[in-house]
């Protein structure tokens, strides 16, 4: 039977980080940024420290501590020793805005993400064409500490997703859905496991087109 627990996402908007597990298999949906919580400590010219790696995130309770899951070198940085293998088997991301997909950037490189191919794609421009920032570099990364603004940064294994195709991660099977949202490649998910449970991961809530999002919904008791 899958379970779920929340990190985030829960009586705010965006801020998506949620774990589910299913026998020997787990899978985060979404790993965003909570802006809200981000706003009560930082601004336009007031950022968190970059020397300290996500220390100022962890302190402030921006992101939560999960073992396992997160970067060797920002680990390094917080006096904390890396795990060998990660704790999960992927992250499956329903659209690109940030309150859902940032903290990825924090995430062990070895942990495959799922998403569609316009996700992917705007997830490059944004390290390719914006500003490298700690919590922008989703589909790549540089190691902190920065020695130097030249060196190759590091790639995360996307796997791109097609909609209405069916795929296994581990011990569930997930179909994703295109869906209208404010950002191209929105997807949302039917998740099926053994037992016959099917959460339906939809991400944003604003701006769905409630005829496709309905067509998902009601399209998860034939499949
Ligand atoms: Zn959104």
């Amino acid at each position: 039977m899958i379970s779920l627990k929340f990190f985030g996402g829960i009586q705010e908007i965006g801020g998506n980080k949620i774990l589910l597990e299913e026998k020997n298999t787990s899978i985060f949906l979404d790993f965003g940024m909570g802006f809200r919580e981000y706003g009560h400590y930082f601004e336009e010219y007031l950022k968190p420290r970059t020397a300290n790696g996500f220390g100022d995130y962890l302190e402030l309770g921006l992101i939560p501590w999960i073992d396992g899951v997160y970067r060797k070198d920002l680990l390094n940085i917080q006096g904390v020793e890396s795990h060998e293998v990660p704790a999960v088997d992927g992250v499956l991301l329903s659209h690109m805005h940030l309150d859902h997909a940032a903290f990825v950037s924090f995430l062990d490189h070895r942990i495959p993400v799922y998403c569609s191919r316009p996700s992917g794609a705007i997830a490059q421009a944004l390290t390719e064409c914006g500003q490298r920032s700690l919590h922008t570099e989703i589909y790549d990364f540089k190691e902190r500490p920065l020695l130097s603004s030249t060196c190759s940064p590091t790639g995360r294994k996307f796997n791109f997703m097609n909609p209405e195709e069916e795929y296994t991660i581990g011990d569930v099977q997930v179909k994703a859905f295109s869906v209208d949202h404010s950002i191209p490649g929105s997807f949302a998910y039917l998740i099926r496991a053994p037992g016959g449970t099917c959460p339906l991961h939809r991400g944003s809530e604003a701006s769905w087109n409630p005829r496709r999002y309905g067509e998902a919904f009601h399209r998860r008791n034939e499949w």
